[in-house]
């Protein structure tokens, strides 16, 4: 009887070690890392700002001239559409994978353990860290980023709109960071592709906005550390002047990418792919990268 018991529960944590072999609890190895923070800001149409980077305000420009820099005619992954591209930054694999919608993360949380999120990754390499996620669109929080990533996540709701403007979420950030330390953020501003779809992309309206959200970004980098931190800066697609996007026309594929840190070499930024971002964080964290992710993470941007 004993002998039967202990075959059972022998066979019960082989299944268990099976199940955790190559799941999003897997742990990952950490090593020390020249950034103690990464911040990443999201400009939801922000495309090439606007094109070819001719919207960059002087002061973001500058921003990045420093230590980094900035990168124009990237191409998103296919579609040019929300989810699938926040999608991809964030799990690090092209957007068939994922199979995500942006209604499907309005109402569904995100709970395939194949293809963990990059902060599902850093949770498991750093159990106690502080991470975060601030959207104004609300459905990356929801059904993007896993509910085991424990990310102190503003909003964390079923809801396929926004909840109020960029401005909001800009002080809610803000707010936030006058006593958290987070080891990754994740600023997210949609005014721009709001704006984009009334009034056309490449609209005066739309410029307004796409230079408005390039202020509130400066404004989150200028709380950390520059010596510290990694600061990256994407856009999900473009859009026509029609007010639309989704197609793979330049206007809507093309994207802008900014990335700046002590270790950063700038010459180093030839190419660049939404699927690259997670890659590119969790190296640059020294973090062991999982073998679910696809994209480059550009080891030559960073020097030894
Ligand atoms: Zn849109």
């Amino acid at each position: 009887m004993k002998s039967r018991i202990l075959k059972v529960s022998a066979l019960l944590m082989m299944i268990a070690v099976l199940m955790l072999a190559g799941c999003a609890n897997e742990p990952a190895y950490m090593g020390p890392s020249a950034y103690e923070s990464v911040v990443v800001v999201g400009i939801d149409g922000g495309g090439e700002l606007f094109h070819d980077g001719d919207c960059v305000l002087p002061e973001f420009a500058a921003f990045f001239a420093t230590d980094g820099v900035l990168g124009y005619n990237f191409r998103c992954e296919t579609p040019s559409i929300s989810a699938q591209n926040w999608g991809a930054y964030l799990h690090g694999v092209t957007p068939d994978k994922l199979e995500v919608t942006n209604i499907k993360i309005a109402v569904q949380r995100f709970t395939n353990r194949k293809y963990p999120s990059v902060f599902q990754v850093i949770r498991n390499a750093d159990p106690t860290c502080e991470l975060a996620s601030f959207c104004t669109w609300a459905p990356i929080n929801y059904g993007l980023i896993e509910t085991s990533a424990k990310v102190h996540k503003v909003p964390d709701k079923k809801f396929m709109n926004e909840l109020y403007l960029d401005g909001r979420n800009l002080e809610l950030v803000l707010d936030y960071l006058d006593t958290a330390k987070p080891k990754m953020l994740f600023v997210q501003f949609v005014d721009a592709d709001e704006t984009g779809h009334m009034y056309g992309f490449g609209s005066p309206k739309y410029i307004e906005e796409v230079k408005r959200s390039q202020s509130y970004a400066l404004e989150v980098f200028s709380r950390f550390d520059p010596e510290k931190t990694l600061f990256l800066v994407i856009a999900d697609h473009g859009g026509t002047m029609d007010g639309t996007h989704g197609g793979d026309t330049d206007e809507e594929m093309s994207v802008f990418f900014g990335i700046r840190g002590k270790t950063v070499n700038p010459a180093a930024l030839t190419s660049f792919r939404p699927r690259d971002l997670a890659p590119i964080i969790l190296n640059a964290l020294n973090i062991t990268i999982p073998s679910s992710m696809e994209g480059d993470p550009h080891e030559s941007l960073f020097n030894e």
